[in-house]
């Protein structure tokens, strides 16, 4: 954990981004649907310059998929075909 990601966790928007996150995917896993143990995670990582407090750059994720997230565009694409398309 940077010196960075601290300062980031210790904003109040953080912890507001964090709740809309996890608000948005109704406290569920967006991979595999679990709702314990839920993180919000960066799609596009700080580190990579992701944007810390946009909605749009947050998903929510449990712990033991974030920590196997090396195929994050097929965890990225899952959400979208059972989420977004249902609601077309
Ligand atoms: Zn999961």
């Amino acid at each position: 954990m940077s010196r960075h990601h601290d300062q980031i966790k210790n904003d109040p928007r953080y912890k507001a981004w964090r709740a809309g996150v996890l608000e948005r995917a109704g406290h569920a896993c967006e991979a595999c649907g679990s709702d314990s143990d839920l993180t919000a995670d960066h799609v596009t990582p700080l580190d990579a310059g992701g944007e810390p407090f946009d909605p749009d750059n947050g998903r929510c994720l449990c712990r033991p998929c974030n920590s196997r997230k090396g195929n994050r565009v097929n965890i990225r694409t899952n959400y979208y075909s059972t989420r977004y398309l249902t609601h077309l």
